[in-house]
């Protein structure tokens, strides 16, 4: 047994409306305490030093927050080198930059050396379970599963299928995308901390054929998850109304293929009226908020507070290479200011647990990760409050954990993340 004494913040349920607090747990001076990779304590530095187990040494992290491990909802590993691509909104950005980057995942060495770097940098920023796009590639599966295998990760992702309404290159027919999808499911879903999510790209580059094959795959077996893309801008939702005449809505043309379930995670859900949000709601599955995606491509607003009144699931993404930023922390920021543009408000507490628990929740994760609880996997980051000078004067004021938290969040980027566990074992250092 270890244990860390740092100061330690975590959501034991969701913050209610007016009464943020409550969901919140945090100890000035605390000790969170370790086993096989596991939480098997937590509470006051005074209590437990008092009367200290046998054999647990105390690592002391004083100075720093010590926060349950980031989570992102959304995310395409193989678009790292596209960030930051100027000019386009989306359907000009896939041809621009999208279709390019991907056909070079064809090879193992683009996607294990692409890989390498991206775990990396979710690490440096903090997070340690994501859902992730691959490209149409098996290899950029094999070498993705493989890099987060070894670094005993929690990890979703899967391979993208597209039958149509792409290039030619990154185009297979319906039945092979799904063979080789089944493939790689019996080949890593289940396989350390790992898991498999049926990725069609969007309704747009979908027929009707693969939507369908999609939905018998996912039925196989009732751990898979569904992840994709909706209505995250206008000239796409047009296009799938063309595309897709019979479909009462966006939503509707995964929904008549038995596509929106409780594993589905869709990306956006911008362009969607109270129907789709009820019906989502229902089946139990998940938006993914991707602020910095959403100003970046200039798709649209995400409603938060329509989609948290209707009762749906919502993590954070940051939908690189899209979105702008790998930190959630900088994510969660943008989250907040999109809210403001809506005339709404996120409470600190509130966009703390969309970085954690809800995150968590929204993958159908929570037994495993998102807080301190008993038993969970031992996930965590280490937070530095004077990584910068500006952070470090802004935190010297601040008179309560809610102010603290705000600023942390508003103005801390990697440089904040002074360290980072997976399964209880460092596996990030600043340097
Ligand atoms: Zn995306």
């Amino acid at each position: 047994m270890r244990a860390i004494r740092a100061a330690i913040v975590h959501c034991r349920g969701e913050p209610e409306a007016g009464n943020e607090a409550s969901a919140i747990e945090y100890f000035d001076d605390g000790v969170l305490v370790l086993e096989g990779g596991r939480v098997v304590g937590l509470g006051s530095a005074e209590e437990w030093l008092a009367s200290p187990a046998a054999g647990v040494t105390v690592e002391d992290r004083r100075g720093y927050l010590l926060v349950p491990g980031f989570v992102d909802t959304h995310i395409h590993y193989p678009q790292t080198d596209i960030i930051a691509g100027h000019g386009k909104q989306l359907m000009d950005w896939l041809e621009h930059y999208v279709w390019p980057i991907e056909a070079r995942f064809n090879d193992q060495q683009t996607g294990a050396a692409t890989a390498e770097f991206f775990l990396d940098e979710l690490l440096r920023n903090g997070t340690t379970t994501a859902c992730v796009f691959g490209t149409v590639h098996v290899a950029s599966i094999d070498t993705f599963m493989a890099a987060a295998l070894r670094r005993g990760m929690r990890m979703i992702a899967g391979k993208v299928l597209m039958d149509r309404n792409c290039p030619e290159t990154l185009r297979e027919d319906a039945g092979d995308g799904i063979g080789k999808s089944a493939e790689l499911i019996e080949r890593w879903h289940g396989k350390g901390r790992l898991a498999y999510a049926l990725t069609p790209r969007f309704a747009p580059t979908s027929s009707p054929q693969l939507l369908q094959a999609i939905s018998e795959l996912l039925r196989s077996q009732n751990d898979l998850y569904l992840q994709t893309h909706l209505a995250e801008c206008q000239d796409e939702t047009r296009l799938v109304a063309e595309l897709f005449p019979e479909s009462s809505s966006y939503l509707g043309v995964y929904d008549q293929f038995g596509l929106v379930i409780e594993r589905s995670v869709f990306a956006h859900g911008i362009h969607i009226d109270h129907d789709d949000r009820r019906r989502m709601a229902q089946a139990g599955s998940a938006i993914s908020f991707c602020p910095t995606s959403n100003m970046f491509l200039g798709s649209g607003l995400f409603n938060y507070q329509a989609a948290k009144r209707a009762g749906i699931r919502v993590g954070l993404g940051s939908d690189v290479g899209a979105g702008t930023r790998f930190g959630i922390s900088e994510t969660a920021a943008e989250a907040y200011k999109v809210c403001r543009l809506r005339g709404d408000d996120l409470h600190p507490f509130e966009a703390f647990y969309l970085a954690t628990l809800g995150g968590a929740r929204a993958l159908r994760l929570d037994d495993s990760i998102g807080n301190f609880e008993n038993g969970k996997e031992a996930d965590f980051v280490l937070l530095d409050y004077n990584a910068t000078p500006l952070l470090a004067r802004r935190t010297a004021v601040a008179t309560d954990l809610e102010e603290r938290l705000f600023a942390l969040m508003m103005l801390a980027d990697d440089r904040a993340v002074a360290e980072t566990y997976v399964m209880g074992e460092r596996v990030h250092e600043r340097s």
